[in-house]
């Protein structure tokens, strides 16, 4: 605890919020303050923390603290699915356990969302249109779509198997073969979700935004120091993902990931007439680090998810994303021939926070501070249920979920580095060899 070495960088390439009208963000603090409850980052688990504190403790002060704009950071540049049914996952007791665990927990969390996205009027293109889950070899679909239909069976959930032609007709182009639809997740624009929530926070709630914690200081006393105030709390909850170990958490147990996104432009009528498929849909790669994840957007653009790398230094040159952009322009291109003049207008990178084990950094980690990092990408229901959690349980409320949340696992240790950089980038480098059909 001390200095924060390295606080978050946003860069201005975030294609879904460009798209957007422009926001006014909160003001940054400005002067001391002392306050019941500090909530760090307002990402899915900051915004879905604060909201609970305050429901949970309506005379409760709270400041939500955010380095940049909420809608900015990973929360806003995801590919805007929120996924309510596992994949790529064994069928072992144990493991169609933490499935259906898994299912409990993101369906508490697609309810929460719902409620705030009616209740607030957010505009962020919610699409109740599900996911379709796809490979692209045989060995993809032996060794991931068929496991997961067994899961899926076992769980008695409904899914649809489309392969081939029903599978082309439904999304418009050949490049995969086979997938499994279900129909419980959900399509949006993430960066619009996420200034809708940030928005719509209770009466007791103050975020400020622009208001990076340059020291942090949780004994004897919490003590956060700003650019241009010091907060003082009586609790604190630190939802700043990746970023953890600079506040002294976690520390060799967190897995930083950069991947990147990229938008087309709108589509004009004549080209929508002209591609094939549904009018929107999803679809998630059978294998996601080499895959590439796919939309067809409500506002009629395509949207790529693709280029995951294992980044320590928690920066990504924006200088990198040229190559990147080329190679999306490139899978356009060569999907969608009758879309032949459709260019990439925004191309953007974010990180994913994910651990050796798949278990997350929940729970209290001194006294009257307590931590919601670590959802292994699934930001917008793992992240979002573990913000809600974390506020039960440092409110005492007695919630059942927080059982079935911790039950799923607490992020492994890690080798120490370099170690560690050499270990995981052979296993990346593997991988990618390993699955380069699934591209
Ligand atoms: C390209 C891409 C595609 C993805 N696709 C999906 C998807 O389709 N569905 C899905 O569910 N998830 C997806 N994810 C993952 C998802 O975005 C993350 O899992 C999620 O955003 C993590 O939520 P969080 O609240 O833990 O962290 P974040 O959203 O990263 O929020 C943490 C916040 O803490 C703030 N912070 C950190 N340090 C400080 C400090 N010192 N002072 C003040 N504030 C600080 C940061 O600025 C940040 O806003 C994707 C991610 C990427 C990058």
């Amino acid at each position: 605890m001390g200095r924060i070495a390295i606080p978050p960088l946003n860069d201005a390439t975030n294609g879904w919020s460009r798209i957007l009208p422009t926001r006014e963000p909160h003001p940054p603090l400005q002067q001391d303050i002392q306050v019941d409850w500090v909530v760090v980052g307002a990402g899915q688990a900051g915004l879905a923390a604060a909201r609970r504190l305050a429901e949970n403790r309506p005379g409760d002060s709270i400041a939500l603290i955010e380095a940049g704009e909420s809608g900015e950071g990973a929360q806003g540049r995801n590919a805007g699915f929120i996924i309510d049914t596992p994949h790529n996952i064994g069928s072992s007791l144990e493991e169609l356990s933490s499935a259906r665990s898994y299912i409990s927990l993101a369906r508490a969390a697609i309810q929460s969302l719902e409620e705030q996205v009616r209740k607030y009027d957010i505009r962020c293109d919610w699409d109740a249109s599900g996911k379709l889950h796809a490979a692209v070899t045989p060995k993809g679909i032996s060794q991931i779509l068929e496991p997961t239909r067994k899961v899926l069976e076992s769980l008695n959930e409904p899914y649809t198997w489309f392969e081939g032609r029903s599978l082309h007709e439904r999304i418009g182009f050949k490049h995969f073969t086979a997938g499994i639809y279900t129909p419980g997740s959900i399509l949006v624009n993430p960066a619009a979700l996420s200034r809708g929530l940030a928005d719509n926070m209770p009466a007791n709630v103050t975020l400020y935004e622009h208001t990076p914690v340059t020291f942090a200081e949780f004994s004897p006393e919490i003590r956060l120091k700003t650019p241009q105030g010091t907060i003082r709390a009586g609790k604190a909850i630190l939802a700043v993902s990746v970023f953890a170990e600079q506040f002294g958490l976690l520390r060799n147990r967190l897995i930083p990931i950069s991947a990147c996104g990229s938008l087309s432009r709108q589509l004009t009528e004549d080209e929508q007439g002209r591609l094939e498929g549904l009018r929107s849909w999803g679809l998630t790669p059978a294998n996601a680090f080499v895959g590439v994840t796919v939309r067809r957007t409500r506002d009629q653009r395509i949207l790529i998810r693709q280029d995951m790398r294992y980044q320590p230094e928690l920066r990504r040159s924006s200088s990198s994303y040229g190559t990147v952009r080329a190679h999306h322009q490139d899978l356009l291109e060569r999907w969608f021939p009758a879309l032949k003049d459709l260019a990439i207008e925004h191309t953007w990178s974010g990180f994913i926070c994910v651990s050796r084990n798949g278990g997350s950094g929940f729970g209290k980690v001194a006294p009257n501070v307590y931590s919601a990092v670590c959802d292994n990408g699934l930001g917008w229901t793992k992240g979002t249920i573990s913000g809600l959690l974390i506020a039960d349980k440092a409110t005492g409320i007695d919630n059942p979920l927080i059982e079935t949340y911790e039950a799923l696992g607490h992020a492994a240790k890690l080798p120490p580095r370099p170690f560690l950089d050499i270990g995981i980038r052979a296993r990346f480098a593997f991988e990618l060899w390993r699955n380069r059909h699934e591209a």
